[in-house]
């Protein structure tokens, strides 16, 4: 069908170990005072770009973790396409990252908590595996679920008690809250491997 496809291997050690690092990515974007979500792009075990999620600071509406980590592995290694890349970030990506990490050509996407209301792999739309793609991105959900879900949801608690943040009125954010369970993307996935061919 023409459709570029790479199959990277997976090492659920690995994914852990560069989750946590992601983790520490999203606790810099808290202290930054952003919504604190981390993402960073691997390659062969090395680290390319790390990213972390700055509209705020940089009055940048596109300025997500992912989309930072990009940008940032594009002046690295001197390409817009990042082939055999995996891109580790904290919550389920948004529709405008997924189209981005189609684009840069990712192989592999792993995320850490779903997010209910504008996930865009597994939760609210399967982009990942739209069959108007001409690259398929394997993607995989719940790493680290617990630790990247509570983060979230203890600086959204924050901002309501400082009354920074009314109801359900997140913008930018998981408004819901993430979910932390295991589960949660195999739910909606039975498998990692997108199953077009
Ligand atoms: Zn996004």
């Amino acid at each position: 069908m023409g459709i570029e496809r790479e199959e990277p291997s997976t090492n659920p050690h690995a994914d852990r170990y560069w989750m946590r690092r992601a983790l520490n990515l999203a606790h810099h974007a808290e202290y930054l005072g952003e919504v604190p979500i981390g993402a960073l792009l691997v390659r062969d075990d090395q680290l390319i770009a790390e990213g972390w999620n700055a509209p705020i600071g940089s009055c940048d509406p596109s300025a997500h973790a992912e989309i930072v980590a990009l940008r940032r592995a594009g002046q690295a290694i001197g390409n817009y396409r990042f082939p055999g890349c995996t891109l580790y970030v904290t919550l389920e990506p948004c529709v405008m990252c997924v189209g981005a990490m189609i684009h840069a050509r990712i192989a592999r996407l792993v995320f850490g908590a779903c997010d209910p209301q504008r996930g865009a792999v597994s939760s609210r739309v399967q982009l990942a595996d739209a069959d108007f793609f001409n690259h398929r991105m394997v993607h995989s959900g719940g790493i680290l679920p617990q630790e990247c879900g509570a983060l979230l949801r203890t600086f959204f608690r924050r901002k309501r008690a400082r009354g920074e943040v009314s109801g359900d009125a997140c913008t930018s954010s998981p408004g819901g809250g993430p979910s932390t369970s295991e589960g949660c993307y195999n739910r909606h996935h039975a498998g990692e491997v997108p199953k077009r061919s």
